[in-house]
């Protein structure tokens, strides 16, 4: 019998190839005519460009990533830098720099920060005072589980000036959350990871090709290769649930299949309609289904007949969208089209899309002088309202770990337990622990008859 997957974005795709590679029979269930969930492509039908549903970044640090891509040989389609190198561009049009030279860690972030021309001298030591915190102290007097990323940072001396134009804009890239709210203990983790741990971890990683490219068929190829299925147009309509078991899946479609092992790789928000309404209301293991709440991302892409920058990409201080994406540049199609991200986007996520355009070309003409002579050739806002959960520090504690308290029932996803933002990291990590309880347990229903789930 197989382990049935349900979902086909990087959760459920790495799963498939880690359960494929070590010989069990896989068969992965996906709801849309496409994979890729929240981090695929598209080509845009005006223009022929390879769009992605929103710019993704990977980083060094992104060590599961890192092999899940290696695996599935596509990792040179992913561009790393050399070192960690960000550019800032203020509201006046200053231009600076944050580059990492490759020293030891902290000294790489450290010597960066004091030799940067982004940070005013009491700043530098403000950097110096955090990172100096997170690198030696190995017990702070109070953790920072309670705490919004805002306090901490207030906590740690660091200024209002230096959190609203640098770890405000990192908090909200990597967490997509406003500081005010989102988990300090999930952004200490993420500085430790990106910027606290190896020069080789905090570099900066684009895809030189739509995202879909990067993992998508490569994934569905290895996975077939080794004797599995992938099925896209197969929307899973309830889980399978008795006696404390699940034995398989519905489909939409009325069909039921009955397998050895469900690995849900889907989101919260969708989860809750396949789970029996028994367990949503009465299990604890579950009520993250029901009390995560989604955070939106909107993306604005734009289509010039000029260059705007020659920067393949720069963060946005005290303006509404956050990042410029170069992505004619970094694809290397010889187009002027531009990505504008505007992540922890509560605030307008209700606006219409006209609107949201408006207001980026004006930024966009006040930041960069080409951009007020340039035509506007075609333009595309994405808006996803669920791009991931939102991580109060509330959230963070409640995440589910791979193994359900339903024998033969496992739970991978960005949100799952990995200690990690939701990111693209977290939900191949969470496919590989769901991987690995799946494998384990197997061993187990194997071996001893009265395990086995038939
Ligand atoms: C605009 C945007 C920008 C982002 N930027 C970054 C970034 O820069 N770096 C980074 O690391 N991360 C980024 N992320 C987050 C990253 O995309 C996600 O964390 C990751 O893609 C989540 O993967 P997943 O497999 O957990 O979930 P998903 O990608 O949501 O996959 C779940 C899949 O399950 C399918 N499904 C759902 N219900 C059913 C059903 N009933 N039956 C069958 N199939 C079903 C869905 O269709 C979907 O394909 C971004 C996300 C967005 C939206």
């Amino acid at each position: 019998m197989e382990v049935l997957i349900i979902g086909g974005g990087f959760a459920g795709l790495a799963a498939g190839v880690a359960l494929a590679e070590s010989g069990c029979c896989v068969r992965l269930l996906e709801q849309k005519p496409y994979l890729g969930g929240r981090a695929r492509s598209f080509v845009d039908l005006t223009t022929g460009s390879v769009v992605d549903n929103g710019q993704h970044i990977f980083m060094g640090c992104y060590h599961a990533t890192i092999r899940f891509l290696s695996t599935i040989g596509t990792l040179d389609r992913v561009l790393f830098q050399k070192h960690l190198t960000v550019h800032f561009l203020d509201r006046d049009r200053r231009l600076t720099v944050l580059q990492c030279p490759s020293l030891p860690s902290p000294w790489h972030v450290l010597l960066g920060a004091l030799r940067s021309d982004s940070f005013a001298f009491k700043e530098k030591l403000e950097i110096l005072r955090l990172g100096g915190s997170l690198h030696w102290a190995r017990a702070m007097e109070q953790g920072p589980e309670r705490l919004s990323v805002r306090q901490w940072l207030t906590k740690l001396g660091q200024s209002e000036r230096l959190q609203r134009n640098f770890w405000d804009l990192l908090c909200i890239a990597a967490l997509n959350e406003d500081p005010s709210v989102a988990s300090a203990a999930l952004f200490e983790r993420v500085l430790r990871m990106a910027l606290f741990a190896s020069p080789e971890d905090s570099r900066l990683g684009i895809p030189r090709v739509g995202l879909s490219e990067v993992y998508v068929d490569a994934a569905t190829a290895y996975i077939r290769l080794k004797g599995g299925r992938v099925e896209c147009g197969q929307a899973v309509a309830g889980l399978l649930v008795s006696e404390g078991w699940c034995r398989g899946v519905r489909l939409s479609s009325g069909e039921q299949i009955e397998a050895e092992g469900v690995l849900s790789a889907v989101p919260p928000f969708q989860l809750a309609s396949l789970l029996p309404g028994e367990l949503l209301r009465h299990e604890p293991y579950f009520a993250p289904v029901i009390s995560l709440r989604p955070a939106p991302i909107i993306s604005i892409n734009l289509w010039f007949d000029r260059a705007i920058t020659d920067l393949d990409f720069v963060g946005l201080r005290g303006t509404t969208v956050q990042w410029l994406f170069n992505r004619g540049k970094i694809l290397g199609a010889g187009e002027n089209y531009v990505s504008l991200v505007l992540s922890g986007a509560h605030r307008h996520i209700a606006r219409s899309k006209e609107e949201l355009l408006a207001a980026a070309l004006l930024e966009l003409g006040e930041l960069f002088p080409q951009a007020q002579k340039a035509g506007l050739l075609h333009s595309l806002v994405i808006k996803e309202r669920s791009a991931t959960f939102s991580p109060t520090w509330e959230a963070a504690q409640l995440r589910p770990a791979a193994r359900t308290p339903v024998r033969g029932l496992y739970l991978a996803g960005d949100w799952a337990a990995t200690g990690l933002p939701a990111t693209i990291e977290s939900a191949v990590q969470s496919g590989y622990n769901a991987a690995k309880a799946i494998q384990d347990d197997r061993r187990n229903w194997h071996a001893t008859p009265e395990f086995s789930p038939q």
